[in-house]
């Protein structure tokens, strides 16, 4: 996934305890192999091109520049990050989002492989003086389980939400959701051993303050180029400068339809109960999916703290605001269902722009 939040922040602990730097833009450009602007890159020079599918505009606009840029079909692979695992919950994505991206590779003809922490969200959240789990990667030769390593870990507590602070300690979803499951499976993997890797991910400078800063193209975290394992990995962000009238042209010019959340109205694509969903949203949630607060609601009363950052109990959040209007009746069948059953492409003269477009619900603070 490639949302505004994904990536600002993330536990100091983990990047200790991995032996690298979390942040995703971190370097400076004066470093060898670092540009703030790299629009294009030579890419049959990569073996791999590793791109990061969050089932968003964003994401998909960076494959559709990919295949602009003449890419070898053969080299691309696509990754998704499932945020509530695959143990059972359903706590905070959209049902339908690992079917949706599934049907996105098969209508590209790319093959695509989930990676997760076991027990996702949730699980984390209810970390009680405990390790963390292990990290599941699907590979070419199969599903991979890699466990911590408790010799240098420590056991933890969360019991609480992630929440929309500066503090590093407390906004830790999305690091070790996706950041660090993504790592975990570029460092252990043998295929990429010797290779020239390309990492590809959806940001754009225009989405916030922090995004302006990235650089375009850098040497990856896990980039080994000088070490035992000979690993080549370059961080590219193809649509970085990219407006959203771009991204959205480029949707269309590829003929990939609108997917469901901005349908819905949203502005952006991300867990349906993000912590950064705005009342409006929450609202939205409350009128549409009914139920679909009351797990969030139980465990602020469980923990004592509220996944909103205004210390607000979620369910008094969303009387807060006006729920967005839905007419679209299939669209919201959809978002209720795992089996995503909706064309994912058509003729560029049967697309349409979506509800959400240009619009800012769903966006915390940028
Ligand atoms: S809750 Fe929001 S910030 Fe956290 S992983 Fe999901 S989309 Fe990212």
């Amino acid at each position: 996934m490639s949302d505004q939040y994904d990536d600002q922040m993330v536990i100091p602990g983990l990047g200790d305890s991995l032996g690298v730097d979390l942040r995703e833009s971190s370097r400076s450009p004066s470093e060898d192999g670092v540009y703030f602007s790299a629009p294009s890159v030579d890419l049959d020079q990569y073996d791999r091109v590793v791109l990061c599918m969050s089932g968003g505009k964003d994401s998909i606009a960076s494959l559709a520049h990919l295949l602009d840029e003449g890419v070898d079909h053969g080299s691309v692979e696509l990754w998704h990050h499932d945020v509530d695992g695959r143990e059972g919950s359903t706590l905070m994505d959209w049902p339908f989002m690992a079917d949706y991206n599934r049907k996105l590779a098969d209508a590209f003809d790319l093959p695509l492989y989930f990676s997760w922490l076991e027990g996702g969200f949730e699980g984390e959240m209810l970390k009680e003086n405990s390790y963390g789990r292990p990290h599941k990667i699907e590979t070419p030769e199969g599903l991979v389980t890699l466990d911590r390593d408790t010799r240098r870990a420590k056991p933890g507590t969360r019991l609480k939400f992630p929440q929309v602070s500066a503090s590093l300690q407390t906004r830790w979803c999305s690091s070790a959701l996706k950041i660090d499951v993504g790592r975990r499976a570029l460092n252990n993997q043998s295929r990429f051993d010797g290779k020239r890797v390309l990492f590809v991910t959806g940001e754009r400078r225009e989405e916030s303050t922090n995004r302006a800063k990235y650089n375009q193209l850098e040497p990856h975290a896990c980039d080994r180029r000088s070490g035992r394992k000979a690993r080549h990995v370059d961080a590219w962000r193809p649509v970085l400068h990219w407006s959203e009238e771009q991204v959205w042209d480029a949707l269309k010019r590829h003929g990939v339809l609108p997917p469901v959340p901005y349908r819905l109205g949203w502005g952006r694509s991300s867990c349906m109960k993000c912590i950064f969903n705005d009342p409006t949203i929450w609202a939205t949630l409350r009128e549409h999916f009914p139920g679909s607060l009351d797990d969030i609601a139980a465990y602020e009363d469980r923990f004592g703290t509220t996944i909103h950052r205004s210390r607000i109990p979620i369910k008094d959040v969303s009387r807060q605001a006006e729920p967005l209007s839905i007419q679209d009746t299939e669209v919201l069948d959809q978002a209720l269902r795992t089996e995503y059953t909706l064309p994912v492409r058509s003729e560029p003269d049967e697309w349409f722009m979506p509800t959400g477009a240009f619009s800012r619900s769903g966006c915390g603070p940028s």
